[in-house]
């Protein structure tokens, strides 16, 4: 259904006002306040296939996915019965099963630079650990990270560049400490040169860089040629870790992730989103020798008491297991065909935009090229994001409420929703195009 501009759900209102009396801000992660939108968070009810219901009874074409791990659209039957079976046979035991091997292999399979995995929670935990991990391995402390990536809520991983000289980060959070922010030193994206510079000023004292595999928090935005292979090379002539972030990218833009594309092996690896099938499920692995220094084979300390769920295994087992060649092949034409419809709409509006892919994750830029850093991102026109947002959902479509957030398409998107969305952009594109810089 379609509802008019303007239109302020009653129900989810309600919902977000009690929600705020008892939850900070109303939501459990920021984003979802809809902050840099503006306007009321829809509250949902339930979601199959391609399609999401607000507490209002309006439906909306979901291009989140729940920020990635929706691959195959909502409730998949399969994925639905194997969480089902799961559940029957007992919710948690704190005791290994087989059902965690089975997962473990499948990510071994896939990401070929992958030897062994460690069963997380959240991409948080993971990137955490793996982080803590590359230091023990090394015996060294600092961290370099790329400006505009995100890696989770890790204190050290919640640094940004100070300006002028200084190369070491500062906490982009109160919160964190000035000295878990400057054991990190963060350089612009796809800056090699920058890159090089810190490990000259830094010799001997780098455990590991940690990157996006390819951006997707900024937007899509890609490694440029050559990029990874650098920072690759780099890692190696210094002998620090090279740990490739999958938490978005894994499994989503080819079945080996973006290792699938590029080719370029991390020594660590982080994953979660659509290896978890929508439960909380993540993991990082990597090279045997790294691994085994993870406790109890190892020093480095790491646990977790619901680590290896049975349940959020088996969804993440059966959402991998469904993710086929075919299932790429539809994710890849589901992307392009969102991107190409973005495209047209933003140029009959005479919008400036530049619509961006980092595989099959899409971005639209309020630019005039391609985005390649987070200066970039934030020099496009973001103003005019929340009408075109507004616009959108007031028309069925549910895009991301940021404009510094890819959109992730689903294998459910079918001719009928390409419809609902190829109705609805015109008119979110001609609302962009209205917007008036300093609005919101
Ligand atoms: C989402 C994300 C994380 C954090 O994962 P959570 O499960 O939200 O903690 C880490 N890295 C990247 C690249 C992500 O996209």
């Amino acid at each position: 259904m379609t509802v008019s501009p303007g239109y302020e759900p009653e129900v989810s209102a309600q919902l977000f006002e009690r929600a705020s009396a008892v939850i900070p801000g109303g939501v459990n992660s920021p984003v979802r306040a809809f902050h840099s939108v503006g306007g009321t968070p829809r509250f949902i009810t339930e979601a199959s296939g391609y399609t999401m219901t607000d507490a209002d009874g309006n439906k909306y074409v979901d291009l989140i996915c729940s920020w990635g791990p929706m691959i195959h659209g909502h409730a998949h039957p399969a994925v639905v019965d194997a969480v089902q079976k799961a559940a029957s046979t007992g919710l948690s035991f704190g005791a290994p099963t087989e059902r965690e091997i089975a997962l473990a292999e499948e990510i071994v399979r896939r990401v070929g630079p992958v030897d062994q995995v460690r069963l997380v929670n959240s991409g948080t935990e993971a990137t955490m650990s793996a982080v803590r991990l590359a230091r023990g391995f090394t015996g060294r402390t600092k961290i370099v990270k790329f400006s505009g990536c995100y890696h989770g809520h890790v204190d050290a991983l919640l640094a940004d560049a100070g300006s002028g000289l200084a190369t070491f980060g500062l906490p982009t959070s109160p919160g964190v400490t000035g000295a878990q922010a400057s054991d990190t030193i963060v350089v612009p994206y796809n800056d090699l040169a920058a890159v090089e510079a810190v490990f000259a000023e830094n010799p001997d004292q780098i455990a590991c860089i940690i990157t996006e595999a390819a951006a997707g928090n900024m937007g899509a935005v890609p490694p440029v040629p050559g990029f990874n292979a650098g920072l690759r090379r780099l890692a190696t002539d210094n002998g620090a870790l090279l740990i490739m972030d999958e938490v978005m990218t894994g499994f989503r833009v080819s079945a080996a992730g973006w290792y699938g594309i590029d080719g370029i092996a991390g020594d660590l690896y982080t994953f979660g989103k659509v290896m978890s099938g929508g439960l909380p499920a993540a993991a990082f692995g990597g090279r045997a020798d790294v691994m085994a220094y993870l406790a109890p084979a190892g020093p480095v300390y790491q646990a977790g008491t619901l680590s290896g769920n049975p349940v959020a295994v088996a969804a993440g087992l059966a959402s991998l297991q469904l993710a086929d060649a075919a299932v790429y092949e539809k994710l890849q034409k589901n992307s392009e065909r969102l991107g190409g419809l973005l495209g047209d709409a933003l140029t009959e509006a005479g919008v400036r935009h530049h619509v961006q892919f980092a595989g099959t994750m899409v971005s639209v830029f309020f630019s005039d090229g391609p985005v390649t850093d987070y200066a970039g991102a934030k020099a496009a026109e973001t103003w005019r994001y929340p009408a075109f947002f507004h616009e959108a959902l007031a028309r069925g479509v549910y895009p991301p409420p940021s404009a510094f957030e890819a959109w992730f398409v689903s294998a459910a998107l079918d001719d009928a929703a390409f419809e609902i969305i190829a109705d609805a952009l015109p008119h979110a594109a001609r609302a962009a195009a209205r917007a008036e810089a300093g609005t919101k």
